[in-house]
């Protein structure tokens, strides 16, 4: 069975460990059922291989017939998988993240339709899962605008029309982005009541106005970016850290994903925050495909509905 040693594993050795199909697959149902496949249907640990169709599984006590990517964000891909991992391998090493265009070329993917939906059923498999607990010490928060260029309209309008991501990162620790619907006090209210603790020691943020109101109680600091005091002197008191979280998603942004549509903004931001908290693992490629094994079938159609949820 292939494996995956530990510690971080480099381009070429996944090349030459993964290079057929049996061997992706074997390695995808290990890292779904560690224990041995399971049916899906009946929960039975009784599995035989259908002869002659050797991605196929059957269970032995109700007959089920299923497979380790069937269902999964792998569904009905006439890819190979291992262009699969090989692509999931660039997104996950990527920090500015890579466009499709990028992916289709260095795979060799026929059209730039199939690489783009790859990048997002990869994507799709980047979230964070179960409920995420409330950040606390210190804590930086801060906003950006993220859209293309308006000419002909006012800096206010401008403003009005790009999108919105709150940033908030516990100080070396873990990131959230958000796509916001504004940066109103009602809003970033509810960012902070839902992702920062009561007890916080201490939230940074730089000073628009809305901030202070939307604190509850929080303790709460300011650096003055208007006056270039990035860092108030002779204090820990800055947002350094999630602005450089932030850089790291406009040159994202600007570098790799030319043509980002609004809709797909929470995908991106997921992907970037889930590889963002996972830069040091040494496990990031492997977690990243039994999230793909276990994350739900993303299709074409839901993935280009008009629907603000489809991204
Ligand atoms: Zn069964």
């Amino acid at each position: 069975m292939a494996t995956v040693s530990s510690g971080r594993i480099d381009l070429s050795t996944l090349m030459a460990r993964f290079d057929g199909e049996i061997k992706c697959r074997e390695y995808l149902e290990s890292l779904r059922w560690p224990d041995g496949p399971m049916c899906p249907k009946c929960w039975g640990t009784e599995i035989a291989r259908v002869q002659g169709r050797e991605s196929v599984l059957r269970c032995t006590s109700c007959q089920q017939q299923f497979s380790v990517t069937a269902g999964t964000v792998f569904n009905d891909s006439h890819l190979p998988l291992s262009k699969w991992f090989i692509a999931t391998y660039i997104l996950t090493q990527s920090k500015k993240g890579v466009s499709a265009c990028q992916i289709q070329r260095m795979l060799g993917i026929g059209s730039y339709k199939t690489a783009w939906y790859l990048c997002h059923r990869i994507r799709s498999a980047m979230v964070e899962v179960g409920r995420r607990s409330q950040l606390t010490g210190t804590v930086e928060m801060d906003e950006t605008y993220i859209g293309g260029k308006h000419s002909g309209v006012g800096q206010r309008q401008a403003r009005k029309m790009k999108q919105v991501v709150i940033g908030i990162r516990k100080r070396n620790g873990e990131l959230r982005f958000f796509h916001a619907e504004d940066a109103k006090i009602g809003t970033l209210e509810q960012y902070i009541r839902e992702n920062i603790s009561e007890t916080v020691d201490v939230i940074i943020t730089d000073e628009l106005p809305a901030y202070p109101r939307a604190m509850k109680g929080r303790k709460h600091e300011t650096v003055n970016h208007s006056d270039k005091e990035y860092v108030r002197l002779g204090t820990d008191i800055h947002t350094n850290t999630i602005e450089s979280a932030f850089s790291l998603l406009k040159r994202g942004l600007i570098g790799t994903w030319h043509k980002m549509s609004a809709k797909h903004l929470s995908a991106y931001l997921a992907e970037m925050e889930f590889r963002f908290n996972r830069r040091q693992s040494e496990t990031l490629f492997q977690d990243t495909l039994r999230h793909m094994v276990s994350a739900p079938v993303l299709t074409f159609e839901k993935l280009t509905a008009n629907a603000e949820n489809a991204a």
